[in-house]
C-alpha cells in the first residue's frame, strides 16, 4: 500500500554515495551530490556529521559544508574530539586528536563551520566538558553523550548540565561492561536523554533494540545511520577521514583488517524497516523516531513528504518519490 510520511531527518550522517564528508577532496558539489541521493531515501534533512580529526582537516570540511545553501543541510553535527581516549569507548575516532574540551576549542571550530554546528557528541569525563556542556547550552548547541566510560556520577552531572541526546546508545563504549551500574542502563533511564540507535542489524542485535526502545519510550527514541561513504555503494574499502573502512556484502561496516565497526551503511528508510521487524511496533510509532523527533530534538522541523510503498506482510519500506 503506498503511504505518505514527512520528510526523514537524519541527526548522524557522515558521507553518502562515496561522498566522504571528512574527507580532504570534499566540494559544495559533492556535498550536494551526497546530499540528491540520500534524498532518494526519503531523507530531506540531516547533520552531516564531522568525527575527530585535527583542527585542520576538521576546518577545511567544515568550511566547505558552512557553504553549501541547501536547506538539506539542517546543520552540523561535530562527533568528538572531546571524546574517550580508551580503546572501545572511542570505536574508530583517532586516538591522536581526541583531546581535552575546552570553549576556547570549541569556538575556533565553531568559526571555521561559520556557526552552523548545532549537535556536539562529547564523553563527559573528558576534561573540561561538563563546562562545555554548560557553555554549550547557554548558546543554544544540543549536547549529546557519546563514545564514553563515564561514571554514573559523570553522566548525571552532564545531564544536569543540559545534556539532551545519547549517541548511537549501545555502541562507542567498552566491549566489556559490569553489569551494573554501566553507562548503558544509566542512559536508559536518564528521562531528559533521547537516545539515538543504529538498527542496521549489525551494531545492535534485534532483541536489544526492541528492550532499548521500550525502555526508552517511543518519545525518547530517535533512529539514525551514522553511514559513511559507503552508503549507497557496492562492498569494497571506502574511507572516514583519514581512517579506512571496509563494507562487507552483508552490509557490514568495519575497520580495514579489524572485526570493529566504523559507521555503517544504513539507511533511514530502511532502519525504519528494521525497527518495526525488530521490535513488532506498528509503522506508525517508528516513523516519528525518524522525523518529526529528530527534528525536534534540535529545535527544527522535517522538510517535505515522503510517498512510499508499504508491505506490512514483510514490513518493507520503499521510497517511491519525495516531495517538497
Ligand atoms: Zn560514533
Amino acid at each position: 500500500m503506498t503511504i505518505e510520511l514527512p520528510g526523514l531527518f537524519d541527526l548522524q550522517l557522515n558521507g553518502f554515495g562515496g561522498i566522504d564528508f571528512n574527507g580532504p577532496d570534499l566540494t559544495a558539489d559533492r556535498v550536494e551530490e551526497a546530499l540528491q541521493r540520500v534524498r532518494l531515501t526519503g531523507v530531506t534533512r540531516c547533520l552531516p556529521t564531522l568525527i575527530t580529526s585535527s583542527f585542520e582537516d576538521f576546518a577545511a570540511s567544515a568550511r566547505v559544508l558552512s557553504r553549501v545553501p541547501s536547506p538539506a543541510i539542517a546543520g552540523i553535527h561535530m562527533e568528538g574530539p572531546y571524546l574517550s581516549p580508551e580503546d572501545g569507548p572511542r570505536g574508530a575516532h583517532p586516538r591522536a586528536h581526541v583531546r581535552a574540551a575546552t570553549v576556547e576549542d570549541f569556538r575556533r571550530r565553531q568559526d571555521a563551520a561559520d556557526g552552523r554546528i548545532v549537535l556536539v557528541t562529547l564523553a563527559p569525563e573528558v576534561d573540561g566538558a561538563i563546562a562545555l556542556v554548560e557553555h554549550l547550552v547557554a548558546s543554544g548547541v544540543r549536547v549529546a553523550l557519546g563514545h564514553t566510560a563515564a561514571t554514573p556520577d559523570q553522566l548525571a552531572a552532564a545531564v544536569a548540565a543540559g545534556a539532551t541526546l545519547a549517541t548511537h546508545l549501545g555502541n562507542g563504549c567498552a566491549h566489556m561492561l559490569p553489569r551494573h551500574p554501566n553507562t548503558i542502563w544509566e542512559l536508559l533511564a536518564a528521562d531528559a536523554v533521547v537516545a539515538t540507535f543504529i538498527v542496521d542489524g549489525h551494531h545492535l542485535p534485534p532483541a536489544t533494540v526492541k528492550a532499548m526502545i521500550r525502555a526508552k519510550g517511543i518519545e525518547r527514541s530517535v533512529l539514525v545511520t551514522d553511514a559513511i561513504a559507503a552508503a549507497g555503494c557496492a562492498p569494497g574499502t571506502h574511507t572516514i577521514g583519514g581512517v579506512m573502512a571496509e563494507l562487507s556484502a552483508d552490509g557490514r561496516v568495519s575497520l580495514r583488517g579489524t572485526p570493529y565497526l566504523a559507521g555503517s551503511a544504513l539507511t533511514l528508510d530502511r532502519a525504519i524497516a528494521n525497527t518495526v521487524r525488530y521490535t513488532g511496533l506498528p509503522l506508525d510509532d517508528v516513523i516519528p523516531m525518524a522525523s518529526t523527533i529528530p527534528a525536534a530534538c534540535v529545535g527544527q522541523t522535517t522538510r517535505g513528504m515522503v510517498h512510499a510503498d508499504w508491505t506490512p506482510e514483510t514490513a518493507e519500506l520503499t521510497v517511491l518519490r519525495v516531495t517538497d
